[in-house]
């Protein structure tokens, strides 16, 4: 639940919760004008640090750049407004949403004469898929929905209307009795989930789908791709049919709000032994530690928000 005494970043100024709302006619509501961002910030004894804060604002900056939406602050303004917000709000651990949309304006389909405005909300967030996930894994069945085709909505851009179809995929898996959902690309082959990227270990190899294919370029995806190496591990980023899911040792999904997420089953067929595998385990402990800050921060991924 949200604690509505906290402040909202808005167009700029710290607004009052109730007071940051938008009019029924503005843009985005009508045709999903929007970009965003999920970010998280780690409890550490350092105090509160955001994990790769300019990476997230410079993907939200590249997701209005695809729709030609040009938010109006730097790089530099974004990151230092979202420490704001986390310091005003005095989170410690939490999650960050960033989001730029359409306004006010017109409401004809042509987005270019409605302001684009721009929102910060944090709020405290645990485990995304349940608190035993993390360590007990959760079940997933392959959703009927496909993931866009590269020419119809482009992936790389985290757009509002992207998440409709994450929708479709998210309410079909948990009618189902599932915890997830996993989209296929157009061409049949494994894409990710309704709101993570996804990994399969077998033969100790790990395998991840190609940013080249129906996907959004996940940073936590990408951290796992370089904490894996670290350990030694061979990655391979190639095309995975659905069935590999079935017969593979392990399967884990990774997200800014799943993190390092366990699958221990999909479509009701076990993966593995049915409970979280060795290497997912290494990796998530590998992750964890350096997001706790417990461990050497060597790539620079955290921005400590009450450093002075
Ligand atoms: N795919 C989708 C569809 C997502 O919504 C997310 C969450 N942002 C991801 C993948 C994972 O991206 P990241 O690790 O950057 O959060």
């Amino acid at each position: 639940a949200f604690d509505e005494s906290g402040k909202i970043w808005f167009n700029g100024n710290f607004v009052d919760w109730k007071d940051a709302n938008l009019h029924v006619l503005s843009h985005v509501v009508h045709y999903g004008t929007s970009v965003f961002e999920g970010i998280r910030c780690y409890e550490t004894k350092k105090g509160p640090a955001v994990f790769r804060l300019r990476e997230h604002v410079q993907r939200l900056i590249n997701s209005g750049k695809i729709y030609r939406m040009i938010i109006p602050y730097s790089i530099d303004d974004l990151s230092q407004a979202i420490v704001k917000t986390i310091q005003i709000n005095k989170l410690k651990a939490c999650y960050i949403r960033p989001v730029a949309f359409r306004g006010y304006g017109e409401l004809g389909v042509y987005p270019m004469n409605c302001p684009v405005e721009t929102v910060i909300a944090a709020w405290a967030w645990g485990k995304y898929l349940g608190e035993k996930a993390i360590e007990e894994g959760v079940d997933v069945g392959i959703s009927s929905w496909r993931r866009m085709a590269p020419d119809t909505m482009p992936n790389m851009a985290k757009a509002g209307s992207n998440y409709m179809n994450s929708q479709l995929a998210k309410m079909e898996s948990i009618i189902n009795g599932y915890d997830e959902g996993i989209m296929l690309d157009y061409q049949g082959m494994v894409s990710e989930g309704s709101g993570e990227n996804i990994f399969v270990v077998k033969d100790d190899i790990l395998f991840t789908p190609p940013i080249s294919s129906s996907l959004l370029s996940g940073l936590t995806r990408d951290a796992i791709i370089i904490l894996a190496n670290e350990l030694e591990l061979e990655v391979r980023e190639e095309q995975i049919p659905r069935e590999m899911l079935y017969i593979a040792d392990e399967v884990f999904l990774t997200g800014t709000a799943a993190e390092v997420t366990p699958v221990r089953s999909v479509d009701k067929i076990i993966v593995g032994e049915g409970y979280r595998g060795e290497i997912t385990r290494k990796l998530q402990e590998t992750f964890f530690t350096i997001v706790n800050g417990e461990n050497e921060d060597k790539y620079g991924w955290l921005t400590h928000v009450n450093s002075d």
